[in-house]
């Protein structure tokens, strides 16, 4: 078998070394990746990674497999591939000494979990010590020098009760997050008529709203749109978008919630259900638009804290509606409000064209 048709075949940039270092086969994928010009030179002037360089003379010397990183650049993208050395026998030992396959494996999304993944867990616990700090200086203080004092305990216990709230809601988000995340891949097949759905919702949030002294506006469409949809989990995102416009919009009094059918939607490409959360209030930069519904992301930490939020709010409404296919868009000018669009595809209408 030739060496060079023996490379071709393998789906992933690899060459081949031999006992006196020089590249004798070489793929189009190793070619396009570590440039031209490789076939017949020596590997140490053509691949200048240090851990690769280690790992391919390890491997040519003590002929058992290696395993290293190499990072590249395309397109303004950082790539990581697993750099696997392994040693072939010679087919001929009199007439070769064998030599090594160098195959390069994209990883790049195992490495980009994996950073996710430590800092997805790096803001759980932060999220949570800081709460849970506050609560461990309180419970000192009650029993050391405010032992005595009922006046401090009772404020003491108020804003320990405050804090322990935020940790439970933490924990109810996350848990939300996960069993969200979880089933994004299962479609919804119960068929459900939104509107009734919007309105029992609305209905729930009434305390919330009024608490807040907004005035909550229902502009909803005649027609019934049913849609095949997971009932708890689109109250769950008319929930997150109404509380959020009362929370950091609620200074704009008023709060609109509308519904429209739309016969064709231009970005799902069908028949859709239009929700617009708007609220009248302080607004977003637009800056933070894009990254909004990262998992605690928040475009003014401080109030987002001080209003009880947990970050996550906008990630579950995310993934929520990727499960059920469909698309959010946020618009927002500081000082002007937002508007939350909601498009989800729906079952056409028996009497539309
Ligand atoms: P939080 O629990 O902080 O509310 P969310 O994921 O629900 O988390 O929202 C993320 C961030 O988006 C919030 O911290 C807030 O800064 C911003 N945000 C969300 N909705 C609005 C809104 N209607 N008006 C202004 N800012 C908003």
């Amino acid at each position: 078998m030739q060496a060079q048709a023996f490379v071709d075949a393998v789906p992933l940039p690899c060459l081949l070394v031999d006992q006196t270092d020089r590249i004798y086969a070489v793929n189009s994928g190793a070619l396009d990746l570590l440039g031209q010009g490789l076939l017949g030179s020596n590997y140490a002037t053509m691949l200048r990674a240090p851990a690769l360089l280690d790992a391919l003379e390890t491997c040519l010397q003590d002929k058992r497999p290696k395993v290293a990183e190499y990072f590249s650049t395309e397109g303004g993208q950082d790539i990581t591939y697993r750099v696997s050395c392994r040693f072939i026998e010679p087919v001929d030992a009199k007439r070769d000494a064998g030599g090594v396959l160098v195959a390069f494996e994209d990883i790049t999304h195992v490495a980009q979990a994996g950073q996710m993944r430590r800092d997805f867990v790096a803001n759980v616990s932060h999220e949570l010590r800081t709460p849970l700090t506050a609560l461990m200086g309180f419970i000192e203080t009650l029993r050391g020098p405010a032992k005595d004092d009922g006046a401090v305990h009772d404020r003491f216990l108020g804003i320990m009760e405050s804090e322990a709230q935020r940790m439970n809601r933490l924990v109810g988000d996350l848990l939300s997050l996960s069993h969200v995340e979880t089933e994004e891949r299962v479609r919804p097949t119960q068929k459900v008529l939104l509107t009734d759905i919007l309105n029992s919702t609305l209905n729930s949030l009434r305390p919330v709203v009024d608490e807040a002294a907004v005035t909550l506006e229902a502009a909803f469409c005649d027609e019934p749109i049913y849609l095949n949809a997971d009932s708890d989990q689109i109250r769950q995102v008319l929930t997150n978008l109404v509380e959020n416009a009362v929370k950091y919009g609620g200074s704009g009094a008023r709060v609109t919630v509308k519904l429209s059918y739309v016969a064709r939607d231009p970005s799902l490409r069908m028949t859709a259900a239009r929700l617009q959360v708007i609220d009248y209030g302080a607004g977003i930069d637009p800056i933070h638009l894009p990254r909004l519904t990262e998992r605690f992301y928040r475009a003014d930490s401080h109030r987002s804290r001080e209003l009880g939020g947990t970050g996550l709010g906008l990630a579950i409404v995310k993934h929520i509606i990727n499960r059920h296919r469909g698309r959010m868009q946020i618009e927002s000018e500081l000082g002007q409000g937002s508007v939350f669009t909601v498009i989800l595809p729906c079952i056409p209408l028996p009497n539309a064209e």
